[in-house]
């Protein structure tokens, strides 16, 4: 019940397509990365990184080898279960028409303790409350309120993401390149708020500024769907 509770990912000989009449866009791709770690994936375009993730997430179809995580390969593994249990954030910081309450816990299992604390993290608890409007009091009504989504920043809804992804339980974060729209500012922030806050997942990311993963354990460079090197940041 509690999978994964490590966090171990092992890629052997992977290979994946987008269909069965379709090349494979990544391929005999092998590599593992222990519980906690982080691996960096980083290429030019189209070169298969965002396919790598979306086959951990059994979004692509793994035509050929197999992806193990705690040494449970995920074909065996319910799509929704994966994706229930592994906590991912992308480019488009998707928020949904609702309450603010609804956005930041979807599956109703936080406090609203826990949401307000994941909102302080990233600095938007006092921008929401004001949003709120000012006959709006008491942190129970105000996440009740209904969000204004068109009235929050593309980073302002990465950052919300962001305080999304810290409610969800679990042990592995994948992002696919979540700062890649926002300024330097933005990025150095959001790169502190992930490792204080996912320090023991395990995460993949890719990513398209080498400046924020010279800290990372591994990386995973990517051409035309191979993995041409795997090893750690300084020796690349
Ligand atoms: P970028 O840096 O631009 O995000 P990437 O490394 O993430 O690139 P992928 O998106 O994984 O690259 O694309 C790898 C290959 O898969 C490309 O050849 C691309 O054309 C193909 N591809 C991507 N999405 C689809 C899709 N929905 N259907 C079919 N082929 C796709
Ligand atoms: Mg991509």
């Amino acid at each position: 019940d509690e999978w994964p509770s490590i966090g171990t990912l092992m890629f052997r000989q992977v290979s994946a397509s987008y269909s069965e009449s379709l090349p494979p866009v990544i391929k005999d791709i092998s590599f593992s990365i222990k519980g906690g770690q982080k691996l960096a994936i980083v290429g030019r375009t189209g070169s298969g990184k965002s396919s790598s993730t979306l086959a951990i997430l059994r979004m692509i179809d793994v035509n050929s080898g197999e992806i193990s995580l705690d040494g449970i390969n995920l074909a065996t593994v319910e799509a929704s279960v994966v994706r229930r249990r592994l906590n991912c954030l992308t480019q488009d910081a998707f928020l949904f028409p609702g309450t603010l309450r609804s956005n930041m816990d979807p599956t109703e299992e936080a406090t609203d303790e826990a949401i307000v604390s994941a909102l302080k993290k990233v600095d938007l608890w006092t921008l929401l409350e004001s949003k709120a409007g000012d006959k709006t009091s008491g942190t129970s009504n105000i996440l009740s309120s209904m969000m204004d989504t068109d009235s929050l920043s593309h980073g302002q809804r990465q950052l919300f993401c962001l305080a999304r992804a810290m409610l969800k339980p679990g042990k592995v974060l994948i992002l696919d390149e979540p700062t890649s729209s926002v300024d330097t500012q933005m990025d150095i922030k959001m790169q502190g708020i992930i490792r204080a806050e996912f320090k023991d997942h395990t995460i993949v990311m890719i990513a398209h500024r080498l400046s924020s993963i010279l800290d990372f354990d591994h990386v995973a460079v990517m051409d035309a769907g191979c993995l041409v090197e795997f090893g750690n940041p300084e020796s690349l």
